[in-house]
C-alpha cells in the first residue's frame, strides 16, 4: 500500500435518512484475503430500503452500516496464503461469504446458509467505501474486456442467473417476468440467453416497459388498473398459450395471482419478489394444477455464469440505461436511484487527484 493512500472515505448509514460520508480505516486483508481499491459500486433497491426505513425485515440497522454491494475494483494487497490473484487484477467482489461448514454450505446451496456475512446487511459493513477485505473465493477475476460497470452489475445479473435457474427455462420455452425493474430486466435477459423463445413482461409503469422492449422483450403489459382476469387473458394473447414458467418480480400480491391463474398446467413459478409478509391467494388452483411455487434467495453459484454471459455477449447489458456519481456524491446518487428513470445509478469510488 502506497503511503499517501489513507483515504478511505465511506457512505456509512447511521439510522433512517441518516447517510453520513465519513473516514474509516482502510482494512488490512487476513491470509486468504484481498485488499481491493473500489472502483465501482450500483445502487440496489435493497439499498435504498435501508436508508428510507432504516431496516428490511429483521434485519435493522442498529449500529452505523457502510452501504452497496454490487461492487468491482481492483487488487490493491494480496493475504499471505491466497493463490490466483496478484496486485493490478480487476475484480468483481460476489457480496455474500457463507460459513462454508454448514449443511447448506456443504451441499452447494450456501446461499442459504444461516451465518452468511453479506455487504450492507446489517451487522456486516457493504462496499461504499475506497477500500475493502474480501475472502479471494469471492473475488471473481474479469476478462480485460468486460468493464466495471458491467463488474458490478454481475451481483443483480446473479439473482437472474438464478431466478432462471430454479424455474428451468429451457429452450423453446415461453416465460412470463412480472416486474421490469432491474430484477426483471435482468431477468429477461438472462432467459432469452437461455432459450426462451418469447417473453412478457408486465410492469405499471410504461417508462420500464419501453426499457424493457428496447431490451428484447417480445410483449409488454402495463397491468395499472387492470383485472387479474384481463392481465392473464392478454398474456395469453401474446403468447398463444399460458407461459411454461413465471418469475415474479415485484412482490406485489396481485402479481403473485396473475402468476398462478396464468401459469400453464405443470409450469413453475418462481417467487423473486419480496412484499408483504402474508397475503391472500389461489392455492387450490395451483395444487391441482400442478403450478410449482419455488423461492428465490440471492443465488449460489451463479458469478461464474454471469461473467460468462457477459464476456460472451450472450448478455449485452450495454443498453442499460444508467446515471453516475462520485463517491463524495453519494446522498445525491441515492435520491436519483428512486427516482427509477435509469435502470442503474453508479458510484464511482476512486479517489479523484
Ligand atoms: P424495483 O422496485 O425497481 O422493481 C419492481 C418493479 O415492479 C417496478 O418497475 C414497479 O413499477 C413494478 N410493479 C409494481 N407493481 C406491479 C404490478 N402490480 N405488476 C407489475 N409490475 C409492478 O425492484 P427490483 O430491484 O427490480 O427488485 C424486484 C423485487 O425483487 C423486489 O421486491 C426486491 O426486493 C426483490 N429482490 C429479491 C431478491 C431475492 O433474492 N429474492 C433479490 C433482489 C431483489
Ligand atoms: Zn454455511
Amino acid at each position: 500500500m502506497a503511503p499517501n493512500q489513507v483515504d478511505n472515505l465511506s457512505a456509512v448509514l447511521y439510522k433512517k435518512d441518516d447517510l453520513r460520508m465519513e473516514q474509516r480505516p482502510i482494512p488490512t486483508p487476513g491470509p486468504q484475503q484481498l485488499l481491493v481499491k473500489i472502483h465501482t459500486v450500483g445502487i440496489c433497491g435493497s439499498d435504498v430500503h435501508y436508508l428510507t426505513h432504516g431496516a428490511i425485515g429483521s434485519f435493522i440497522v442498529k449500529a452505523p452500516l457502510v452501504l452497496g454491494h454490487e461492487t468491482a475494483g481492483v487488487v490493491e494487497e494480496v493475504g499471505d496464503q491466497v493463490k490466483g490473484f496478484s496486485v493490478g487484477d480487476r475484480v468483481a467482489l460476489e457480496p455474500g461469504v457463507p460459513c462454508r461448514r454448514c449443511y447448506h454450505c456443504k451441499l452447494g446451496t450456501y446461499n442459504l446458509c444461516p451465518d452468511m456475512g453479506f455487504f450492507a446487511t446489517p451487522p456486516f459493513d457493504g462496499s461504499l467505501t475506497r477500500f475493502v477485505v474480501h475472502d479471494a473465493d469471492f473475488c471473481f477475476k474479469l476478462p480485460d474486456h468486460v468493464t466495471f460497470e458491467e463488474g458490478a452489475l454481475l451481483e443483480p445479473l446473479s439473482v437472474g442467473v438464478h431466478t432462471v435457474r430454479r424455474a428451468g427455462v429451457k429452450i423453446g420455452q415461453k416465460a412470463l417476468i412480472l416486474g421490469s425493474g432491474p430484477i426483471g430486466i435482468l431477468t429477461l435477459l438472462v432467459s432469452k440467453a437461455a432459450g426462451a423463445s418469447a417473453v412478457v413482461i408486465t410492469d405499471i409503469d410504461d417508462g420500464r416497459l419501453a426499457m424493457a422492449k428496447e431490451l428484447g422483450a417480445d410483449y409488454t403489459i402495463n397491468v395499472r388498473g387492470k383485472s387479474i382476469q384481463q392481465v392473464k387473458d392478454e398474456i395469453t394473447a401474446c403468447l398463444g398459450q399460458p407461459p411454461h414458467v413465471s418469475m415474479e418480480c415485484t412482490g406485489v400480491a396481485t402479481s403473485v395471482e396473475t402468476a398462478i391463474l396464468t401459469t400453464l398446467s405443470g409450469g413453475t413459478i418462481v417467487l423473486v419478489g419480496l412484499g408483504a409478509d402474508r397475503a391472500d391467494l389461489p392455492m387450490v388452483e395451483a395444487a391441482i394444477r400442478e403450478v410449482d411455487i419455488r423461492g428465490v434467495f440471492r443465488y449460489a453459484n451463479c458469478y461464474p455464469t454471469a461473467i460468462e454471459l457477459v464476456a460472451s455477449k450472450k448478455v449485452d447489458l450495454s443498453k442499460l440505461t444508467r446515471a453516475h456519481y462520485t463517491l463524495e456524491e453519494t446522498p445525491e446518487a441515492f435520491k436519483r436511484a428512486q427516482k427509477a428513470d435509469v435502470i442503474k445509478v453508479f458510484i464511482n469510488c476512486e479517489k479523484k487527484d
